[in-house]
């Protein structure tokens, strides 16, 4: 056997790995589980952009090498799709970068960026690939806390300013997971004084991007005064069509970010299958009732729950983008003795907030992503267990 490198050895434990493993145990005992814990879709990707996928697949241009940096027809679809949805204007050549997914991205892009011992400003809680690609850059992570008297918004002057002088990059995600909040432009506009004040890269993570409630349609960070100066929007395909498995999303934004980007996978791929990225393209280009539908969908999801847990006496807030709700755990447990209770007792599997960081001790995380039935018996479970 050969041993892991230093480096590789360092990485995070992938918490989800043993979710997955205590999941697993209760199935094998026989249990109906309701899973709640992971994120990942549950509906499939609308039928047009499947079509398009098994149309394109059987031209032959396609089952060669792709060109270096994909076909300009995708890049093209993105800078009309960020002209259509938010009204800003992206060079398709010079601000569009595309992606294996969006967390190829973000675990790129501290390697694109930082030497090592950088600071890097990450969300607590967050979504534990920031930190990833901070390890493996061997740069160092500070937290900023998402508190909920702030809205799940990073407070900036409560960080230590000596160690906000050293850093270079910062992670923001908004719709929020694991917290369900979404950005204001107030928000957004101070991030970018923040980022030009102190000379850091801002990586705004919009993996939730269509996913806004209440009729709110959530905010890109591109939106703001300055923002293609100082930070790039992380995309992806995987929530708002439901594509998680085709592996495919993109960055747009600040030239400099985007280019080093693309040197970086210069060297790791060539680019992805061809008829992916047609079938991308269409998805960017055509109807986009099939993303009226899932936010109604997940939207008609989170009343049904949030109803059916405020019915059973558990105090909690409705989120207000992304398809996760961010649930205070009772006095006397920890996220993790709490989210065992459920999954043992109840047969509801949930996430501890402690994966997602120090900040995330108190909250269990609720992924919407099964049928309004089954969110209702979830909470009709928990509500036998007489917690609250
Ligand atoms: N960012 C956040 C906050 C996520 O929750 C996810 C997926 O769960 C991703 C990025 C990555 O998505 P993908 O790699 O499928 O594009």
């Amino acid at each position: 056997t050969f041993p892991q490198s230093n480096l590789l050895q360092q990485l995070p434990k992938q918490f989800f790995a043993s979710l997955v493993q205590k999941v697993h145990a209760v199935i094998a005992e026989g249990r109906d589980v309701i899973n709640l814990g992971q994120g990942n879709p549950d509906q499939p990707t609308p039928p047009h952009i499947v079509a398009a996928l098994q149309q394109a697949a059987a031209n032959p241009t396609y089952h060669k090498y792709s060109p270096f940096r994909g076909y300009s027809f995708l890049k093209e679809a993105v800078a009309t799709f960020y002209k259509r949805e938010y009204g800003v204007t992206i060079d398709p050549e010079k601000e569009v970068a595309i992606l294996f997914g969006g967390k190829a991205g973000l675990v790129e892009m501290p390697l694109c960026l930082l030497n090592p011992g950088d600071v890097v400003l990450v969300p607590d809680p967050g979504y534990p690939d920031y930190w990833s690609g901070v390890v493996l850059a061997r740069a160092r992570m500070e937290m900023m806390p998402l508190r909920a008297e702030n809205n799940f918004l990073p407070n900036y002057e409560e960080l230590d300013e000596r160690v906000v002088k050293q850093a270079k990059l910062m992670f923001l995600n908004y719709p929020n997971n694991p917290t369900g909040a979404t950005a204001t432009q107030s928000f957004f506009a101070e991030t970018v004084s923040f980022a030009q004040k102190y000379g850091v890269g801002v990586v705004h993570d919009f993996a939730y991007g269509a996913i806004g409630f209440d009729g709110k349609k959530p905010i890109s960070f591109l939106q703001t005064e300055g923002a293609k100066e100082v930070g790039i929007e992380i995309y992806t395909f995987s929530k708002t069509y439901n594509m998680a498995g085709w592996r495919i999303g993109f960055a747009v934004g600040n030239e400099s970010m985007i280019e080093a980007i693309n040197v970086l996978q210069d060297h790791l791929y060539v680019s992805m299958f061809g008829a992916i990225q047609e079938a991308a393209a269409v998805a960017l280009l055509q109807s986009q009732q099939c993303v009226y539908e899932l936010v109604a969908t997940y939207e008609s999801r989170r009343n049904t729950f949030i109803h059916a847990i405020r019915e059973i006496g558990w105090d909690v807030q409705a989120p207000s983008g992304s398809f996760f709700a961010w649930l205070p755990v009772p006095k006397g447990y920890t996220s993790e003795t709490f989210a065992d209770l459920l999954l043992n007792q109840a047969h509801v599997a949930v996430a501890p907030g402690i994966g997602f960081g120090e900040h995330g001790e108190g909250y269990v995380r609720v992924g919407l992503l099964t049928s309004e039935e089954r969110l209702k018996e979830a909470a009709e479970r928990i509500g036998r267990l007489q917690l609250f």
